[in-house]
């Protein structure tokens, strides 16, 4: 799929689920957000009926995110279904890892190509204080079980907050002792994320060098589906990648659109544009109608966020990321 402008659709991250079991201080808040009954949620057999439809149109990597997808029982199975469509190569998933350790086997038996796993500190008390539980024991057991599955690429995704305690360095060298990338990803003013200053690639950067020397730009085969680029260090396993939605806009190169949990089909993270997906599915639209519904979604597609400027109040993304599927 092409939209307006020129920009190769073929990535679709899904949101299983808005409920998860941390609350992240940037996502979530501690009581949580107005969750939404289970019957507004898109069944297995609606979301396998989108991608298979989506697939028709071009869409060919999945990503399955929440909310934490892994609090949604029957992942394995929903993966294998997906990787039965054709023209469906990638299927990878977004998790915090605390109930990775018991479903690892069979989220990489029924096919899964690619793991993120989300990880803000390796220090309990940091850990804590951040995602809002005391996990970061069932997180690293998860990461450790991961790397039994070398079929199955694992990326550590970390928010830098500009806490000290946060040790970026220590999270770095997670990429230096096992084959594994790790990524700082900018805070993006979404939801709580307002809240937040964060911090930026360069100030990252610059932190990291002090640690382990210099990074070198990473120009070899992409890695991923995403935004994201890449530095080598000397004597690391893996690479250090940064997601820097706000000092490296990269809405140019956007290859994505998205599905909420209920169904709505969102073509940019900052704006409510797009089209409800679930009504037309269960008022009985064929497939063609649903095509017809995702084409118009797409020929609306904004050109890029105004993160940095003042976006249009009524056409702004209320929802936070766990809602919206981050
Ligand atoms: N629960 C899963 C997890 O944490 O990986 C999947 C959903 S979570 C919303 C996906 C990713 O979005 C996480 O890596 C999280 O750190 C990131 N995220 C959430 N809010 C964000 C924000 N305001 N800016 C940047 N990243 C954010
Ligand atoms: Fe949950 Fe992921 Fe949001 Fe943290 S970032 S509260 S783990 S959805």
């Amino acid at each position: 799929m092409i939209d307006r402008c020129g920009r190769k659709i073929d990535y679709l991250r899904i949101s299983v689920t808005d409920r998860c079991n941390l609350r992240c201080i940037y996502c979530m808040p501690e009581g949580g957000v107005k969750l939404v009954d289970r019957s507004m949620i898109l069944q297995e057999p609606e979301l396998v009926r989108v991608v298979r439809v989506m697939a028709e149109l071009g869409i060919c990597k999945i990503k399955l995110t929440g909310g934490e997808p892994l609090v949604r029982p029957g992942m394995p199975s929903l993966i294998r279904l997906l990787k039965e469509i054709p023209g469906i190569r990638k299927v990878t998933l977004t998790t915090n890892g605390v109930l990775l350790k018991e479903q690892m086997k069979d989220l990489a038996y029924a096919g899964l190509d690619g793991l993120n796993i989300s990880l803000d500190s390796l220090e309990e008390v940091c850990y804590q204080k951040i995602a809002g539980r005391d996990n970061l024991h069932e997180t690293l057991e998860g990461i450790r079980e991961a790397l039994k599955y070398p079929s199955v690429s694992l990326k550590i995704n970390c928010v830098p907050l500009g806490l000290e305690e946060q040790d970026l360095c220590e999270i770095a060298a997670l990429a230096q002792k096992y084959p594994l990338h790790v990524r700082f990803i900018e805070m993006m003013p979404i939801g709580y994320g307002k809240e937040f200053r964060g911090m930026q690639e360069a100030e990252i950067i610059k932190l990291l060098e002090k640690c382990f020397g210099k990074l070198i730009p990473y120009e070899g085969e992409k890695i991923g589906n995403g935004p994201c680029h890449y530095y080598s260090v000397n004597g690391f396993m893996g690479k250090i990648g940064f997601i820097s939605a706000i000092s490296h806009k990269f809405c140019r190169e956007c290859n994505r659109i998205r599905l909420t949990s209920q169904g709505y089909l969102k073509t940019c993270l900052q704006y409510t544009a797009g089209r409800d997906l679930r009504e037309v599915i269960r008022s009985g639209g064929t497939d063609e109608d649903l095509k017809k519904v995702i084409r118009e979604a797409l020929a609306e597609k904004p050109e890029g966020h105004a993160f940095l400027e003042k976006a249009p109040e009524d056409e702004t993304e209320k929802l936070c990321m766990s809602q919206i599927g981050g």
